[in-house]
């Protein structure tokens, strides 16, 4: 790629502006809880929806940065506010309708989410229970941090020295290192004072005691302290003193803070969520997997790293290809509901809403 950015700028922000040009209405901060099942068990019948967040018109997800659309890193308090807390329980909620709102549905909600979601067909479909009780997944610890120096003097020693490397299968409490410093040209920093590098560590955080991500990663930030004072020394060599201290002002921080406080200016995340957790591909788990078309129930139909998709491990073109397959399966619907399917086309066409 010529031009270099991250995931949201290359992937998500221009899939929203071609779906938002051919008309498709996006509706943010509202959260799927419940899917309802017909009597037979055949047809999904109706998607209640909890609002997070009050919405001003209709929200812009993008922000321009160096003239780049970027997808926001948080809700934007302009165009939102949080519920007072005298709001009646109703207004905060929706029931969609089978036939009066929606004739299809697709279930792309990560699998660590899906449990309460799907109760009904749980309940009703030894396939589905099976489904949700073999989807392994597992929280994930992520740090990004900015550096005052460039790459190539962090005394890498393995292949790619001037670029940075991608490092997996580290021990420590990250095991993976991806040298990120081509999207530092669009995080809008000054070119003399602005940090030269930037340094991505992920890896498993199985089972934090903390329920919350705010609380999680307060642990994760203190446990990567010590990754810092400690693991990283055989990746980054050059970083430490003789004594073998790591040199904290070796990392940018725009506030100037001294020593580890410095590691308050870096971005450091446990995902621990229901919804963020990782999707894992267990042993003799897979056959437990619904391929997109084959939900088992008429209008329904999957998409998303945890189907059976050919990849069946979490990644995104696990994730594409089960988009790929769930359009696939949802042709013949189109076939033969020709005249549902026009009115959906012209839609598209007009950007009119339904
Ligand atoms: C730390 C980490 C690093 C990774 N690194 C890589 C990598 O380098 N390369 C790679 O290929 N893959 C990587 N992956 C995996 C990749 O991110 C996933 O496989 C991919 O994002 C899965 O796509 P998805 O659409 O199935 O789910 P998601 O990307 O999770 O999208 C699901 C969407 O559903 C929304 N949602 C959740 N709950 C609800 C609800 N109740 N109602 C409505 N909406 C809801 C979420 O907000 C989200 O927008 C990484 C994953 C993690 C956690």
């Amino acid at each position: 790629m010529e031009d270099e950015r991250g995931m949201g700028e290359v992937v998500f922000s221009p899939l929203y502006e071609v779906l938002k040009k051919r008309g498709v209405h996006f509706r943010f901060f509202e959260m799927v809880t419940h899917l309802s099942l017909s009597d037979s068990g055949t047809q999904i019948t109706g998607i209640r929806l909890e609002k997070a967040l009050r919405v001003e018109g209709e929200y812009q997800p993008l922000e321009i940065i160096n003239g780049v659309p970027c997808w926001r890193k948080h809700a934007d308090p302009a165009q939102t506010s949080p519920w007072p807390t005298t709001t009646d329980a109703d207004e905060r909620q929706e029931e969609l309708l089978w036939g009066r709102d929606f004739d299809l549905v697709i279930l792309a909600i990560p699998a660590g989410a899906l449990e309460p979601i799907c109760s009904e067909l749980v309940q009703t479909h030894p396939r589905w229970k099976d489904m949700i009780a073999h989807l392994p997944t597992t929280a994930t610890a992520s740090c990004q941090a900015w550096l005052n120096c460039p790459v190539e003097s962090v005394g890498w020693g393995g292949p790619n020295p001037e670029k940075g490397p991608v490092v997996g299968a580290f021990s420590g409490l990250f095991d993976t290192w991806a040298d990120m410093t081509h999207t530092l040209a669009h995080e809008g920093f000054d070119a003399e004072g602005g940090p030269k590098q930037v340094a991505y560590f992920c890896a498993p955080y199985p089972n934090p005691p903390e329920p919350s991500r705010a609380a999680a990663s307060q642990r994760l930030a203190e446990q990567t302290r010590t990754f810092f004072e400690r693991d990283l020394k055989p990746l980054w060599p050059n970083l430490y003193t003789d004594r073998g201290e790591f040199q904290w002002e070796e990392l940018w921080d725009g506030a100037g803070q001294q020593g580890a406080r410095r590691l308050n200016a870096q971005y450091i995340r446990a995902n621990v969520e229901p919804s963020e957790r990782y999707v894992q591909s267990h042993a003799g788990t897979l056959k437990y997997r619904m391929k997109p078309g084959e939900s088992g129930i008429k209008n329904l139909f999957l998409a998303g790293d945890w189907t059976d998709n050919g990849i069946n491990i979490g990644c995104v073109e696990a994730t594409v290809i089960s988009g790929e397959l769930c359009a696939e399966a949802m042709k013949p619907w189109c076939l033969s509901n020709p005249l549902r399917s026009r009115r959906h086309e012209l839609e598209f066409e007009t950007g009119g809403p339904r």
